[in-house]
């Protein structure tokens, strides 16, 4: 049976944290890093939010690594869905090929992976239903 490392293990490299406006904030994300951090969520998104046109992503420090990333992720346990999901996410499920592009920025990613058993996995750790069906 699949699993992640069939597919992924990650070096811990940190490239995924840098850069900016990649890491989209839903209401939970915020709600749960504010009351994580113990502070009113007005002033979470004031400190440790920007916006990328109308959403909030997380905000950048200088040397451009995101505003939560000491060596790894400081607030693992509670990180955002999207950063929780990587690399298993919804644009695969419409173009698997998508998984070679970011294979070429993470090396974590397997780039010689059976691409109906990939998208079988990402289908499942995302919780769709019909896994089986094929693109
Ligand atoms: S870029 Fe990939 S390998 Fe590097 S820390 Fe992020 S997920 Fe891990
Ligand atoms: S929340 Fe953590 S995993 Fe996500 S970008 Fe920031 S440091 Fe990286």
């Amino acid at each position: 049976m699949a699993s992640d490392r069939n597919f992924f293990q990650c070096t811990q490299c940190g490239d995924c944290c840098k850069g900016f406006g990649g890491t989209y904030l839903t209401d939970n994300d915020m709600a749960a890093i504010a009351a994580h951090l113990d502070i009113p969520l007005s002033t979470f998104k004031k400190r440790y939010c920007a916006l990328s046109g109308k959403r909030y992503v997380l905000a950048q420090r200088d040397d451009g690594f995101c505003i939560f990333f000491d060596r790894n992720c400081s607030i693992h346990s509670i990180k955002p869905a999207m950063c929780r999901k990587w690399p298993f996410i919804d644009s695969l499920l419409k173009d698997i090929g998508n998984w070679h592009i970011m294979s070429s920025v993470c090396p974590g990613i397997r780039p010689d992976v059976d691409e109906d058993q990939l998208r079988d996995y990402v289908c499942k750790s995302l919780g769709r239903s019909s896994c089986s069906s094929k693109k």
